[in-house]
Parts: C-alpha cells; structure tokens; sequence
C-alpha cells in the first residue's frame, strides 16, 4: 500500500528560524548582561541579530564551514547568546566547553572535537594559556572582551571579540540547512571514563524548544522576564538561549557573578519573573535572603533541577518568599529536558502538604519524552509509583550514538539514564538512586574512577573506593575508602596530598576512611552499592 503524504510545506526546523521570529516579533525585548568587565550591558533583539550577522560572517571570514566545531569557554552573557546563534545559524557546531572542568580534560575535549575556534571569557585565561600547546586544532583564540580590556595571555595571541566581528557587514542570508545536521555539542562527565559528546540536531534543539516552552514545562510567555542561572556550558542553559527567543521573553544573562547578592540585585533590579539553576545555588541565593532580610518581589517560580531538590528548600522558599521552586529531571543526552514539575487539576484540592508532596517529585514527562522503568531482565514494570527500576527514556531529542563512538548505548531503542527510580500512575516519576559510578557536586560531575585511580597509585594504598556522600550545600562530595597494604599508615592528610595538582582542587574527596577490606562482588568488582549504604551518611553525620 503506497502512504498518502501530507501537502504541508517543508520548512526545516533550525536554529536560524528561532533568532528570525525573535526579530520579527520581540525586536525591542532586553537582553541584559552583567558583563565580565563589571557593568550592565543592555540591548534588544534587534540588536543582537544585527551583531550575530556580523559574526556569522567574521566566521566565515576565518574559514569556518558547515559541520565545523566553534568552541566556547564562556559565562552567561550576550555575547555567548550571540554564538550561540550565529555559529549554529550559518550550518557550523557549537561546542561549549565546562570551565569547571580540569585544563587537561578541556584540551582532550578540544582534541576530540577538533575544534576551530576558541572563544573564552577573560576569566578563562589561564585555561587557554595552560591548554594552548596541546591543542593543534585550534587556528583562531579569540576574548569574548572589549578591545580594550583583553585579558594578559602567555602563550597564546588572541583577538578581542569586538576587533573579531567589527569591520563585518551586518547581513547575512542564513542558509537552508538540513534539520538533522548538527548545531551544537555538549561534553557529559556524567559517565565513567572520558567524557562523552551529544551532538544536538537543528531538529532536536527546536522541537526541544518547544516542549521547554509548554505550560507544564517553563511555562514562559511574552510577559515573562528570565535569568538562567544555569551556565550556558550545562547543555545550553537548560534550552534557555533558545526558549527566550522563541516566547519572546526578556532575558537577563548574570555573567561571572554567581554568588547570592549578585543574583539578588538582578532578580529586583531587572524585575524577574523566572530562573533556573541547580539547588546549590537556591540553597545560596536562600542563606543571602535570610541574613539580609530581603524579599523577592516579582520572582515567581525557579526551575531546580541537576539534582534532587531539598524539600526543605522548597518549603522556605515558598512559606517565606511565596516562589514557588518547580522540581525538573534532565540529563545533557536529553537536550536535558525529561520531567517537569507541575500539578494536575485534581491536585488543586489537596492540602498545602499534600500538594507539597506531589511537588518534591521529579514530575511528569514533557511530551517529546517517554519513560519507563525496567527490572534486571529488562522488563517493563508497571507505573504503580512503588516497583523501582533503571529508567529508560526516548523521544527524539534523545542521543542514539555519542559523537565519535560507533556503539549505540541504547538498549531495545531506548536510552538507559542510570537513574533508578519509579512512575506514578500520574506519569510522575521519583528518582531514587544512580547505577551510573559519579559525583554529582553542586550540579558538576566529579568521576569516582579517575580518584580511585590516584589513590590506587599511593604506595601505602591496596584499594580504593571513591563514592558520593551526601552533602548539605554541594548534594553529594566524593568520599574516599582506602585498604591499606600492610604495614602502612599513611594519614588522611597524606593521602589527600597525594591529589594535589592531578584533578581540579575541587575534586579532592572530603575525607578518607581507612578499612580493613572493601566488599568485593563475584567478578572481583568492589561493590559500591554496600559502601553507600554504609557510609553515605558520612559526612552530613560529620557535620552534625
Ligand atoms: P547532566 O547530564 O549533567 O545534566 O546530569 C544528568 C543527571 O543528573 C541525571 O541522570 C541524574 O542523575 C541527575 N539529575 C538531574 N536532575 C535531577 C533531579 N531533578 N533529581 C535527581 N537527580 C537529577
């Protein structure tokens, strides 16, 4: 039987679309930064499409082709909102890189991604000047400052991004791509051993755009003023770059300043109405509030995502507050957007308890995403919101392959996320646990291995075991469970000394513990799962 198609146009769905309507209709919306070099910088749509042309054709200038990987190292700010665009737009893939990330991790990432261009926020400086002789790629660094306020680099020679696009016209015709091929790459530590690319699709990131902007999901409209606090490294600010230009919301970029004052001065001074960060940062913003006696005025919801959200710090922002914390799941191979936390009409009549605890879950499926929970035999299990199992997901801003690896991670077609967890008969879903062997500390993944590793290289040390620990401000810090050879005593202070300069400082676990011997499973493997029951408590025990 022959299918009977559609007589609809075929207009590919492309990020170029998202930056036209913007300028057809928000052209005089605000974007608003809290530059790098301290002021406010404020501007229109309108404006920011005229500078995003001008680099588009900078880029092309530089030699930059249609599949080609633009890399940042860059804050929240309106010249990242401009690359993000422009790069994109003109068919070429941009790749933003974690800053958090160890200098040696960053440059195998530009090496893997053989990226082209650099383009860095002067706080970044020393990360160009420590990766620069590893990175042959790269032909192009350029400083997202002013010509004027270029930041002082050793080993490289960088162009100021004014200088980059200023003598470039400010028309551009956006090509016609195809809406499959690539627009943007994200890095996930989120996995064990090195770090795996998502290539995001034109397709992918638009239709994710739109599931971002359902009124079960952000929610936002042309009334809406937003400040993404997550970095636009974490999978593109949660689709945020995207989403304000297609609601035509004001956006309100924080740049480096992250603290609770600075983003306390943003949310009045600019009268937001929305944000979204992970709970480290909500716990910070609340201890600001509480020891300054301060009031939110036109903040109505935060997204909390990342990580599970502290009931605790739900509650106070709403008691206290009257913000309403909306608890969402993701991950960087879900574009992130999995779950999303609103009520259902029959929840209004509940209780302010029983609402509240409907709210503490992870939420329903945005549609786009489908879930299920599978057993050890990789069963489906029923959605009774108790039979708990892996999480399996699919949609099609889902990865099917990571970039570069000819393995499929999916499994029967879905996508195994490594969290553990149960379904409602509601669609709410509730995480429980992770399979997956990493940290997750203030948002940023620490991976367990790579600790493990170096402590198994101390000459005292027979085996190590690095696991999350609960922690109050951070969610979870690696904590380190060493056997000893014989003979030795080592303290923990000279274990951990043995860290210094091999990972990011703030990858050196908590604290160390000393065991005669760590549970091994049938294959030889040391069983992590029994470490956290035991000792996951650790630290939050410590603190008292
Ligand atoms: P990433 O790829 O860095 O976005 O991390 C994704 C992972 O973070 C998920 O697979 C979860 O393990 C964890 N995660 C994200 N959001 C939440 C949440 N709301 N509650 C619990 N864990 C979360």
């Amino acid at each position: 039987m022959s299918t009977l198609y559609g007589q609809m146009m075929d207009m590919p769905l492309v990020i170029s679309g998202l930056l036209r309507h913007a300028e057809n209709n928000h052209s005089d919306t605000e974007i608003v930064t809290r530059r790098i070099e301290g002021d406010i910088h404020r501007y229109t749509y309108a404006d920011a499409g005229q500078r995003i042309r001008k680099l588009a054709n900078a880029l092309e200038a530089s030699g930059i082709k249609q599949g080609d990987r633009t890399a940042t190292l860059a804050w929240n700010t309106y010249r990242h909102f401009e690359l993000y665009y422009a790069v994109s737009g003109m068919g070429a893939v941009l790749h933003t890189i974690n800053p958090r990330l160890h200098p040696e991790q960053v440059a195998w990432i530009v090496n893997h991604a053989e990226d082209r261009i650099l383009f860095f926020d002067a706080t970044f400086a020393p990360i160009v000047d420590a990766i620069a002789e590893h990175c042959p790629t790269i032909e192009h660094w350029v400083a997202l400052s002013d010509a004027d306020k270029m930041p002082e680099l050793k080993k490289v020679k960088a162009i100021s991004y004014e200088d980059y696009i200023r003598d470039h016209a400010d028309q551009y015709e956006w090509p016609t791509l195809d809406e499959n091929a690539a627009a943007a790459l994200c890095y996930t530590s989120g996995t064990t051993g090195n770090p795996k690319g998502v290539l995001y699709s034109h397709r992918s990131l638009v239709l994710h755009t739109y599931g971002a902007c359902l009124p079960d999901a952000f929610g936002v409209d042309a009334t809406d003023i937003v400040l993404p606090v997550v970095p636009m490294f974490h999978v593109n600010a949660w689709s945020l770059p995207y989403v304000g230009a297609l609601a035509g919301v004001k956006l309100v970029f924080p740049g480096a300043k992250l603290d609770g004052e600075s983003l306390y001065e943003l949310f009045e001074g600019e009268k937001v109405t929305i944000s979204a960060g992970v709970p480290t940062v909500w716990l910070l913003v609340l201890q600001f509030l509480q020891q300054n006696n301060k009031k939110l005025s036109t903040l109505k919801r935060m997204t909390v995502g990342g990580s599970a959200c502290p009931p605790a710090l739900m509650k106070t922002f709403k008691q206290d507050y009257g913000v309403q914390l909306e608890h969402a799941w993701g991950m960087t191979e879900m574009s992130p957007l999995g779950t999303y936390n609103h009520p259902k009409a029959k929840h209004l009549g509940l209780s302010e308890e029983e609402r509240f605890n409907v709210a503490l879950s992870q939420g329903r499926a945005v549609f786009g995403v489908e879930m299920k929970i599978v057993d050890d035999k990789g069963q489906r299990m029923p959605q009774d919101g108790k039979s708990t199992g892996d999480l399996h997901v699919r949609g099609p801003w889902v990865v099917k392959q990571y970039f570069k690896k000819d393995e499929s991670p999916l499994v029967d077609g879905w996508f195994p996320t490594g969290d553990v967890g149960h379904i409602d008969a509601d669609g709410y879903l509730t995480i429980t646990d992770r399979t997956k062997d990493v940290i997750k500390s203030g948002g940023e993944w620490i991976g367990s291995i790579d600790i493990e590793n170096i402590a198994m290289a101390h000459p005292a040390v027979a085996m190590a075991a690095c696991i999350a620990a609960k922690h109050e401000k951070w969610d979870e810090r690696p904590l380190l469970i060493v056997q000893l050879k014989e003979g030795q005593s080592p303290s923990k202070e000279e274990i951990l000394a043995h860290f210094e300069g091999k990972i990011a400082k703030w990858w050196t676990p908590d604290d160390v513990l000393f065991v005669d011997g760590l549970p091994l499973g049938a294959t030889g493997k040391v069983q992590k799962n029994k470490l956290r029951d035991e000792y996951g408590d650790h630290l939050m025990k410590q603190a008292g």
